[in-house]
């Protein structure tokens, strides 16, 4: 009976129930703003990625339903068959641009973009150097390329060096890889370093942009931009999913490569393209992206008074330096009741415990985005100083 060949999984959850770390989903009841309610409470919203406050802006959503009255709800079919719409090629050129890479792809998510990838550029004689902390889709897709996996510790460019000199063979394609910024504790990678290190072994380097879309370089055009390194690494991804508002992952590169994601990146192939409305409204992110850049200003002037309000307070924000600023409890209970306390208090910061970051730097996460004003930044601090001192974290 599949009732019973399944009853482990009761067991299994119950741990997870037991040590405090299984999963309950909230539940948003009205839009992706900076102040919203979930589960029936109004808070302050520093849980999202809609890094611009994008998400549910009115230009976005007047594209969105203007494409779906226009062309419909669904795209009806893969790419590779029948669900190739004019505006999916229009995105493609827009990012290609916005990005300075001579093409672009669009995938169903940023998952799907850099798993679908990294699996259709390397076999099982390949190597792949990935940083300790890369991002778990970039991990999932170097175990279906079969490549070796070869991990350095985080950030440190000279092990990279190290890892792919001694997997150095004839014909043995490698593959540098890492965030741009780190997702749990929002720190940069050493890009610069990173090329040095890959131009020197003639290795792919390829920077997943997912938190540094629309937030770092002009107008949010990513690391690559940030440390003007244009033209130095091969494959840029991003997410379509957080600073752009809506949904999907792409690709950016040269037109080969893209080329070759059409015939070989399995999600691509195999799974049906963007509804109209999501690709019509991240073209009018990158419209709105060009024309309002004081959006990412806006978003790092509230991150710089946020994150120093945080530190003035005493906590300790970890090594981060983008809108993502950790707020570190330590023990995994420690952050749940942070967490807990806030969410009373009306501020909703997700707790991140062990094993998505290591045993003792359990935290929660807060992001900003452009939208928060300062006022309700102000209200947050008061209430992380509230109950901070209540933990005896401050
Ligand atoms: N890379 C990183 C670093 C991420 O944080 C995420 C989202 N959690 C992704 C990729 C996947 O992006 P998406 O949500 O668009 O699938």
């Amino acid at each position: 009976m599949p009732e019973a060949s399944l009853e482990y999984l009761k067991a299994q959850l119950g741990e997870l129930n037991e040590a405090g770390t299984a999963l309950h989903l909230r539940v948003l009841e009205d839009e992706q703003k900076a102040r919203t309610r979930f589960d029936g409470r109004e808070v302050i919203n520093l849980a999202s990625n809609n890094y611009l406050g994008l998400a549910a802006h009115p230009r976005m959503k007047k594209a969105a339903s203007d494409a779906a009255a226009r062309y419909g709800a669904g795209s009806g079919a893969v790419r590779t068959i029948a669900g190739t719409m004019s505006l999916h090629t229009e995105l493609e050129r827009r990012f290609a641009a916005f990005k300075g890479a001579e093409a672009a792809i669009m995938f169903q998510s940023g998952f799907a973009a850099n798993s679908g990838t990294v699996a259709a550029i390397l076999g099982k004689e390949d190597v792949i150097v990935s940083d300790q902390l890369n991002h778990a889709s970039i991990i999932d897709g170097a175990r279906l390329s079969r490549a070796e996996i070869k991990v350095f510790p985080h950030k440190e460019a000279a092990a990279a060096d190290a890892l792919l000199e001694e997997t150095r063979a004839p014909g043995r394609h490698q593959l540098l890889i890492t965030d741009g910024v780190f997702s749990m504790d929002g720190d940069i990678a050493p890009l610069p370093a990173l090329v040095e290190v890959a131009e020197k072994h003639g290795a792919i380097m390829m920077i997943d942009d997912a938190h540094a879309s629309g937030v770092l370089g002009k107008n949010g055009r990513g690391t690559v931009d940030h440390f003007s390194l244009h033209g130095r690494v091969d494959i840029q991804v991003g997410t379509l999913s957080k600073a752009i508002g809506v949904l999907g992952g792409f690709i950016a590169g040269p037109q080969h490569l893209i080329d070759w994601l059409v015939n070989r990146g399995r999600p691509f192939l195999f799974s049906t393209s963007a509804p109209p409305a999501v690709a019509a409204a991240c073209i009018e992110a990158l419209n709105i992206l060009e024309e309002e850049p004081e959006r990412v200003e806006r978003l790092w002037d509230r991150t710089r008074f946020f994150k120093k309000g945080l530190q003035d307070l005493g906590f300790d924000t970890g090594a981060s330096e983008t809108p993502i600023t950790p707020v570190i409890a330590g023990e995994e209970t420690k952050a749940i009741e942070l967490a807990r306390l806030l969410w009373e208090e009306g501020v909703f910061t997700p707790a991140i415990v062990f094993p998505t970051v290591p045993k003792g730097r359990s935290r929660v996460r807060t992001i900003v985005s452009a939208d928060h004003s300062e006022e309700d930044l102000k209200e947050a601090l008061d209430a992380f100083d509230r109950v901070g001192r209540k933990l005896g974290l401050i």
